[in-house]
């Protein structure tokens, strides 16, 4: 096991005054109110408040804030807009929190070199309409993408709807400026196309802030396809459902997009997006697909037979561009809808291989029949990557902790079937000691050993990814409650 070196923490009052003296006045936040907006993240099961909150303006400032916190022995957090889904940004262990908010300009946009140079505040659909006059856009689209940062997507490998076709967000970043815990600014780069170095910007993106503060970046721009068709299928069957992800992908189409909507799921999305999805469905799998003209012809044909082979009672096709984006304010929608359902939530991020999909959405079903809670599952069906979302009040005495098992449970069994613990909100700090269920004691040490040679101190975003010590103590989940599904809203 590696062992990190850890330094006396200094108190708080000594490093606000080495950030204030090293910073301008206004990127030091200290009052309650404004450090008390930073205690989340959109994960609804924890909240810790940080000590102390720095905004800086570019990465000179983000080096001076991290110098100061890792020499006083403080932990540090990246935050970009706070809307991971595991515990990422939230300061568990106190310290500081490093806003990227202010690191929000496109630096460039290379049409030509088909990239973009960025600061790791850019809201991710920021860029895309960018680069729309161009041609391009940013492949990676988070359901979260008209709040999350590219900054928070590297550093949580973020997916979406088209990375089943396009890859996920490693596939897509080139380079990145990151500030290590000694604030040394290092660039790992790897826009040529047979580097010679270690790949240190694919250990870089996934490491969740734990190996450093990305200040920028250059990512890859993909060209807009020629030409986009969308399906809505419709079932009275989640095996025939299920059934038909398999068969697509079997028949070696690869769709941009292939995600599931199911029973209670369909119908508040209907009720409060009014997408065009049949209330009465069981099931219903959003198809898309792009490319040439010619060559969808040929797939559309493919897809419609599979899908009437296994079950599907209904076929419609996206008419115009305002059906399509109808059918996409669904799914992009579902999570901020299912407030209507209950105040609370906890969405859970299993991965299974896509031939027991059905097996273990049955096991969905009856795991919340016995724990009373309302599931519902809404998620990215081509590649495997469940998200069951589990729904309650958390004024409910013990709802919470039934939630907590009953994700437990899930989250087992997808791992029992030959599947893992994430497909793209990460680990952070909800399933921190879960890592052991499929890594080894030296697979862990590995990745600890890589983790100190970044990170000597122990500083960045200590506690969260990996076991990291009897210094991190019991995640309690508990000062948070849930988060309200409405914070969905803003989505
Ligand atoms: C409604 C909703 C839908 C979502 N849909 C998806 C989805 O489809 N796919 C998906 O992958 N995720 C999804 N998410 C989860 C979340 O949006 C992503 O994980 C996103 O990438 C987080 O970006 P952020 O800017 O909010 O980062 P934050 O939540 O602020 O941070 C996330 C992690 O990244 C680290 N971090 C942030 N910025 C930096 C930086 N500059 N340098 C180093 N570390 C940094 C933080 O320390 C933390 O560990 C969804 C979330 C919501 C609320």
């Amino acid at each position: 096991m590696a062992v990190m070196q850890t330094t006396r923490r200094a108190d708080r009052d000594e490093v606000i005054a080495r950030l204030r003296a090293a910073l301008p006045a206004r990127a030091v936040l200290t009052h309650p109110d404004e450090v008390m907006l930073y205690e989340y993240d959109g994960s609804a099961l924890d909240m810790a408040l940080p000590d102390l909150v720095v905004v800086p303006g570019d990465t000179a400032e983000t080096a001076t804030a991290v110098r100061i916190a890792a020499d006083a022995g403080w932990p540090i957090v990246a935050r970009g807009a706070g809307t991971g889904l595991s515990g990422g940004s939230v300061a568990s262990e106190g310290g500081l929190v490093i806003s990227l908010a202010r690191l929000d300009r496109i630096l460039e946009i290379d049409p030509a070199g088909r990239s973009a140079r960025v600061q790791p505040g850019v809201v991710n659909v920021e860029l895309s309409e960018r680069a729309a006059p161009h041609g391009l856009h940013f492949a990676p689209d988070p359901s979260s993408q008209k709040s999350s940062t590219i900054g928070g997507n590297a550093a949580e490998n973020a997916g979406g709807p088209h990375c089943l076709k396009y890859g996920i967000t490693t596939n897509h970043i080139l380079a990145a400026t990151v500030v290590l815990s000694d604030g040394s600014i290092v660039t790992f780069d790897r826009q040529a196309p047979d580097a010679p170095e270690y790949d240190l910007l694919g250990v870089v993106v996934g490491s969740e802030g734990t190996l450093g503060v990305i200040t920028e970046l250059v990512v890859r721009l993909t060209p807009n396809p020629e030409r986009i068709q969308t399906f809505l299928a419709v079932y009275d069957s989640l095996d025939a459902a299920a059934d038909t992800v398999s068969a697509i992908i079997a028949a070696g189409i690869i769709p941009a997009a292939l995600e599931m909507l199911e029973g209670d799921g369909i119908r508040v999305v209907e009720e409060s997006v009014h997408a065009g999805y049949p209330t009465d469905a069981e099931a219903v799998l959003l198809i898309e697909i792009d490319g040439l003209h010619e060559e969808l012809e040929s797939q559309a044909g493919e897809i419609a037979a599979l899908c009437d082979r296994h079950g599907a009672r209904a076929l419609q096709v996206a008419r115009d561009e305002e059906q399509r984006r109808r059918l996409w304010a669904g799914r992009k929608g579902a999570l901020a809808a299912c407030g209507r359902l209950k105040p609370h939530y906890h969405i859970q991020d299993g991965v299974v291989p896509r031939s027991r999909l059905s097996e273990v959405l049955r096991l969905t079903r009856s795991v919340a029949a016995r724990h009373d809670l309302l599931i519902v599952n809404i998620f990215h069906a081509g590649d495997g990557n469940l998200h069951p979302l589990l729904l309650f009040d958390v004024r409910e005495p013990g709802v919470r902790e039934r939630a907590i098992a009953a994700s437990e449970e899930i989250l087992r069994a997808c791992v029992a079937v030959g599947g893992t613990l994430s497909g793209e909100h990460g680990i952070g700090l909800e399933k921190r000691d879960y890592m052991s269920w499929i890594f080894s004691d030296a697979d862990i040490a590995t990745m600890l050993a890589v983790r100190a040679v970044f990170d000597p101190r122990d500083v960045m975003n200590p506690c969260k990814q990996l076991p990291t010590g009897a210094s991190c103590g019991e995640i309690r989940h508990a000062a948070g409650a849930a988060r309200a599904v409405a914070a969905g809203a803003w989505i």
